[in-house]
């Protein structure tokens, strides 16, 4: 998507540790005219009518996710909770993400009331990097029985492995943006750059 990779080079910062900082736009300031593109190009990657509910995971994947649901006849969105106390009632299905920004490991929890075998899923995110976040949130969805339409993602980091991982597995993964190549001195490398 130009619209998103021109921004990135505009605006994004790279940091050290391998870490994209577009919180100008999309991570902690949000434009929402550009999130709305990002919304419309989801659509047509995912023209599936049988889609009925969009998942992401808090916090930033939400407004994405909530903006994307638009183009989606306004389907419900579910966020995946992070939590430090799992809740062993069995209400939930949970799974285990190591936060690549972050480095610690979280639980993560959606309320089995919101996930069934009769839902068609979108999982939205903005950032691919190792897969961590994106492979849990396969699994909550498998746990459930509900069918996986695919995955659409912001911005793909395609050097590291999560992308062919969870390619691999066979869902569908969608990316507006996939960087090859970063560093401070040179910015990014996108895949379809010549
Ligand atoms: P993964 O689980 O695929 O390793 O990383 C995905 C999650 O880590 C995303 O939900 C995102 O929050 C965060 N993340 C990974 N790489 C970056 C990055 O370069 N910049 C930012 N801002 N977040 C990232």
């Amino acid at each position: 998507m130009q619209l998103l990779k021109d921004r990135i080079r505009k605006d994004g910062v790279i940091k050290e540790g391998n870490v994209l900082k577009v919180d100008s736009f999309l991570n902690h300031q949000m434009d929402i005219a550009l999130i709305n593109e990002m919304g419309r190009e989801f659509r047509r990657l995912f023209p599936d009518n049988s889609i009925n509910k969009i998942l992401t995971i808090e916090a930033s994947g939400i407004g994405i996710a909530c903006i994307t649901a638009q183009y989606f006849n306004n389907c419900p969105v579910v966020f995946a909770k992070k939590t430090q106390s799992i809740n062993i009632d069995g209400e939930v299905y949970s799974t285990q993400i190591k936060s690549f920004t972050h480095g610690r490991t979280y639980d993560v929890i959606v309320k089995k009331a919101f996930l069934s075998p009769e839902d068609n899923i979108l999982i939205i995110d903005d950032f691919l990097a190792n897969g961590c976040a994106l492979l849990g949130l396969i699994d909550i969805v498998k746990s459930s029985g509900a069918k996986i339409a695919g995955a659409g993602i912001v911005i793909e980091k395609g050097y590291q492995q999560g992308g062919e991982l969870v390619r691999s597995k066979g869902v569908r993964v969608e990316s507006l943006a996939i960087i090859d190549e970063m560093d401070p001195v040179n910015g990014c490398k996108f895949r379809d750059d010549n």
